[in-house]
């Protein structure tokens, strides 16, 4: 996936490092940094959400991965933040902490071929820096290829090295899938994925809220996330909770134009109305 990082404003350039796969995410007000790995430098995804933030976004899966250029750019990117100057201009003092490694980028991550590897090797880099249990590894994807067994060897490596999933639901009905993710997937095919996922590594459901042509998600497509939301906890499908953020840099694509924010009311009016409906929400700015 990633749309990209939905993680906060801030100083977010995928170039900026001049590596191929790894960047820095700077989050001035989360504190820290957050390591990025773009699987996904031919911005290609099998979805194309209208909110998504990759420039020339194509359709396409991940270019094959040189596993040794990414281990080495990881491990020059940790060296200097951890032992280098990159934390002193860039992060405020009191806040100078590596947060997590992040697995998104341009493109959707487990569509790479080698990602079980990819996910090996940032273990083995995690290990060579004394990173395993004291930070996290994210996965940001649309989750639309779980089924793979390749994905689910990967999942299955990221759970002991603190892994995270957070895993897209934008909309719980095919037309809102249609018309937010571009792709044809079924949502009940989605919830397969979501409980897969869920058994493999700790997940997160990753909302993005925005209006449409000035309006809101409609009555129905709420009433449906919540339905969805409500059916995750009676099947006991073991999610950590709801991540509901909203537009925090511009789309990048055609239908920029017609998306806009929603007032801070109606995203704590509906993060209430998920918590009823029985599983705890962050809500990200
Ligand atoms: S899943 Fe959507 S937001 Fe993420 S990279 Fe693909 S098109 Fe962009």
């Amino acid at each position: 996936m990633a749309q990209a990082l939905p993680l906060t404003p801030s100083n977010h350039d995928r170039d900026s490092a001049e590596m191929t796969y790894v960047y820095p995410v700077v989050s001035r007000r989360a504190g820290g940094v957050s390591v990025g790995v773009n699987l996904n430098p031919n911005n290609a995804c099998n979805w194309a959400c209208v909110y998504c933030q990759v420039p020339n976004l194509t359709r396409g899966a991940a270019p094959d991965i040189d596993l040794v250029r990414l281990g080495a750019e990881l491990s020059v990117m940790l060296t200097r933040i951890l032992h280098g100057d990159f934390m002193q201009p860039r992060v405020p003092a009191g806040t100078r902490r590596l947060n997590d490694i992040a697995l998104s980028g341009n493109g959707e991550p487990t569509s790479a071929r080698v990602f079980p590897q990819v996910v090996e090797l940032i273990g083995r880099v995690m290990a060579d820096f004394g990173l395993v249990g004291k930070i996290k590894l994210v996965l940001i994807t649309n989750g639309s290829l779980i089924d793979r067994p390749r994905v689910q060897t990967g999942l299955g490596k990221m759970a002991p090295l603190n892994g995270e999933v957070w895993f897209k639901f934008d909309s719980a009905t095919s037309s809102g899938m249609r018309s937010i993710n571009q792709t044809r997937i079924s949502p009940d095919k989605q919830f397969e994925r979501l409980g897969i996922a869920a058994q493999l590594c700790p997940t997160w459901l990753q909302t993005c809220v925005f209006a449409l042509d000035g309006a809101p998600p409609s009555v129905n497509e709420q009433a449906a996330y919540l339905a969805a939301v409500a059916r995750v906890v009676q099947h006991q499908i073991p999610v950590q909770g709801v991540l509901l953020y909203v537009l925090a840099r511009p789309s990048m694509q055609p239908q920029a134009c017609r998306l806009s924010s929603l007032p801070a009311e109606w995203l704590d009016g509906f993060a209430e109305k998920i918590r009823a409906a029985g599983l705890p929400v962050k809500v990200s700015l």
